[in-house]
């Protein structure tokens, strides 16, 4: 079946790029947006979320090297979130893993909610968060009240979603007029796309949209917001983490070596961490404080103030 582009709307299946990993990835004939064609079945992507889907992540004897590792690497999104909005008050973390994002907000005093849509996920978090804090569900299935959230953060989850305009509706219903919406995604513009060709770590099977800056901003203005802050993402890894990572992708060459490397290097050298580029990019957007009504949480959004000079956009 034709798609529509949600960015350009134009209609169609775009032109065809390039095929990797058994998966194709087109182009727009409108605003070049790329996607996977076809879109995957509903029940092929449920059945990509079962199970293992983030034992790359984590889940062995690497759990608490990479926990901290994900900790450190997400403190920086925080600094950057709390520059612009200081009170802490409701936040929703939209595809939250095993919660290590939701763990760091509580320890500093949001009031943090994760949606998730994998039960193994969801389970492994709850001994650092706390019942209650994690919800079992996809953001199409929550039944989330309005107008909820000061602050909504999508780590690596739109490119998961079949249809990321609809989406960005929802989010924009549930934040709180003038709330703050802040979301980090490949960049299909980066260096190490162009680089690395059809080998490029964010071509998997469960993408199913590769966003630039460009596109995005336009996409999300479009949605009732305006762009705040962007720029490149950097990542802080341990070499645990790396090379398994490395490992699952399958990158021709590389992923036989990595495969020894975590099983052979001893751990205190798996357990450096290093900071790098991950080729994507974060945008932060607030959603027009004309829109919605309501606020769900008492904390008022400093951001909202008339005299606020507001942060000029980041190069991306
Ligand atoms: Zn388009």
């Amino acid at each position: 079946m034709s798609r529509c582009c949600p960015v350009c709307s134009v209609a169609g299946d775009g032109t065809h790029l390039l095929t990797t990993r058994g998966t194709a990835v087109h182009a727009c004939s409108g605003c070049g947006l790329e996607f996977v064609h076809p879109l995957p079945e509903a029940a092929a992507l449920e059945a990509l979320y079962q199970a293992d889907y983030y034992a790359a992540w984590g889940g062995d004897a690497w759990e608490s090297v990479v926990r901290k590792q994900k900790k450190a690497y997400f403190r920086p999104h925080l600094e950057r979130i709390q520059r612009i909005f200081p009170q802490k008050g409701c936040l929703l973390d939209v595809g939250a893993a095993r919660g290590e994002w939701v763990e760091l907000l509580l320890s500093e005093g949001w009031k943090a909610t994760g949606l998730e849509r994998s039960a193994d996920a969801v389970q492994a978090a709850q001994p650092y968060v706390g019942p209650g804090t994690m919800l079992h569900a996809t953001l199409e299935e929550s039944l989330l009240p309005p107008a909820s959230f000061h602050v909504i953060t999508l780590f690596d989850l739109l490119e998961h979603v079949p249809h990321p305009g609809a989406a960005l509706d929802q989010l924009h219903d549930l934040l709180t007029p003038g709330g703050l919406l802040y979301l980090v995604t490949p960049d299909a513009d980066s260096f190490s796309r162009r680089w690395m060709g059809s080998q490029w770590w964010h071509f998997k099977r469960e993408h199913l949209y590769y966003f630039t800056p460009e596109l995005l901003t336009r996409l999300l203005e479009q949605k009732g917001f305006r762009i705040l802050d962007g720029g490149h993402n950097w990542k802080t890894l341990s070499l645990a983490y790396l090379l398994r990572q490395l490992t699952a992708f399958e990158i021709r060459w590389l992923s036989g070596m990595t495969g020894v490397a975590a099983r052979l290097l001893p751990r205190f050298i798996q357990s450096l961490r290093l900071t790098l580029p991950s080729g994507e990019f974060f945008l932060l957007a607030i959603k027009h404080p004309a829109a919605g009504s309501g606020s769900g949480c008492s904390a008022e959004p400093s951001h909202l103030s008339a005299d606020r000079e507001q942060p000029s956009i980041g190069p991306v």
